[in-house]
């Protein structure tokens, strides 16, 4: 291995020491997101009985063939039966029974006929009702007029048409969005096994950094690093701890992270992984509990974010990415190798971020310099209808402290190592940064 790593190289190295979190057992909206382990199966039909997909009269099939509006079947209307109703009444022939959407089909009804293909039961005086839901005015009359015959099973839902007991409902490996975790409820599943969310804590470092809705003083610059690094860890996935900044003292930092392991499946730092005389990252990331740390500085072939660390530490060998503290190398680093991080310790299918191709538009050409991946900030804009191609404008230049130009990206631009000069309308590969 060459004493400058790719970029690849560098995450193939991370992505090969982080494992997948053991799975637990969560509710269900504490699952959202998760990535599920179990294959789940059915065990009740859904849905559970036959049930009617209008509001009308459920009807035997011959009562009301040959229907019309000039000769209607007149049915005698025994009664109501509401959604959640358990106490069905039998329709016998010549008998209707009110039907509400949802309700179950009546035994002796083979269908249902929607309240506008018949009079709405005015036809008749009221009659003793079946359910002691139905006592509101427009409830079942003495008799109903039905203009139009129905089909066997027509307005019913059959038990298990949606799915069947049995069957599996998701599949390990499923990503568990909202529709998914709105079938586990349909199932009857109250909870559910899949990977946690990884629990990321983020330590900012450095003695010239001051909370923001603090006073600065001079000298002194805003920790924004702790805030974006926390928020892009929620946004891939994590529950993140935001433990702001720790001064440029090595034994402030060393039992600030010995402290946080405790809750931490991963921990990221920014800052102090320079060459300076304060970089006390480098210093303390090899030495926390004892010595068991093995944390590897080294420089990347790219360009923000060359100087950073990977390793595991503590007694359950934690991963921490130290990342170079100037803003944009933070962020940039973080999406680089945090971020894939994250994922797959939640087990996710795929790690890295889509890519799509988009025409440069610049009024001026790049450059690059030979040998380094540069990623710069852009404003990407997808294909528009009928086009192959979408348009990526850079924003901001180079510079690592462009925080405000940052703000005004959506994408990266991603130009290759090997590239020195890319003129205005060239394609470049650009990495939308879409949550
Ligand atoms: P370092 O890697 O610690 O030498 O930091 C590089 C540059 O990034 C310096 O200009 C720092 O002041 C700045 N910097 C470091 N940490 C942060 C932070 N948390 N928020 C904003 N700027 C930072
Ligand atoms: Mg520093």
């Amino acid at each position: 291995m060459s004493e400058t790593w790719s970029v690849e190289e560098h995450l193939d190295d991370i992505l090969s020491s982080v494992r997948p979190l053991e799975p637990i057992e969560l509710q269900l909206l504490d699952a959202q997101g998760c990535v599920l382990v179990e294959d789940v199966a059915v065990p009740v039909s859904l849905p559970p009985f036959d049930n009617s997909s209008m509001d009308g009269y459920a009807v035997r099939t011959a009562d009301v063939e040959g229907s019309c509006e000039e000769f209607p079947a007149v049915l005698t209307v025994i009664g109501d039966v509401a959604a959640g109703e358990g106490d069905l009444p039998v329709v016998e022939r010549g008998q209707a029974a009110r039907i509400m959407t949802g309700a179950a089909l009546p035994p002796g009804a083979e269908a249902v006929v929607p309240v506008e293909w018949t009079d709405g039961g005015l036809g008749g005086g009221p009659v003793e009702t079946m359910s002691a839901r139905s006592t509101d005015p427009g409830g079942a009359a003495g008799e109903v007029r039905v203009h139009r015959p129905v089909e066997q099973g027509q307005h019913v839902r059959p038990r298990g048409s949606d799915v069947r007991a049995g069957a599996v409902a998701l599949s390990a490996g499923t990503l568990l969005g909202p529709p998914q975790v709105g079938l586990l409820a349909a199932i009857g599943r109250g909870t559910v096994t899949v990977r946690p969310r990884p629990r990321v804590v983020v330590v900012s470092t450095g003695s010239e950094l001051v909370q923001p809705g603090e006073q600065l003083g001079s000298g002194q610059i805003y920790d924004s690093n702790s805030y974006v690094l926390t928020a892009a860890a929620r946004d891939a996935g994590a529950i993140s701890y935001r433990v702001g900044a720790v001064s440029d003292d090595a034994d402030t930092l060393r039992s600030t992270i010995e402290d946080q392991l405790i809750r931490a499946d991963l921990v990221v730092t920014s800052g102090g992984v320079s060459v300076g005389a304060y970089d006390v990252v480098k210093e303390v990331l090899s030495q926390v509990d004892g010595g068991s740390g093995s944390v590897e500085f080294r420089r990347l072939a790219m360009q923000p974010g060359k100087p950073q660390g990977f390793g595991l530490i503590g007694p359950d060998r934690t991963p921490v990415l130290a990342l170079p503290g100037n803003p944009v190398s933070a962020y940039v680093s973080f999406e680089l190798f945090v971020r894939p991080a994250v994922r797959a310790l939640m087990g996710r299918a795929s790690v890295r971020r889509e890519t799509a191709r988009a025409r440069l538009e610049t009024d001026e050409a790049l450059t690059s310099t030979d040998g380094k991946r540069q990623f710069l900030r852009g404003s990407y804009l997808p294909p528009a209808a009928g086009e192959a191609k979408g348009v990526v404008r850079p924003v901001g230049g180079a510079g690592s402290h462009l925080i405000a130009a940052l703000a005004q990206a959506n994408a990266l631009i991603d130009i290759p190592e090997k590239t020195t000069r890319i003129t205005p309308g060239e394609e470049v590969t650009v990495v939308p940064l879409d949550p």
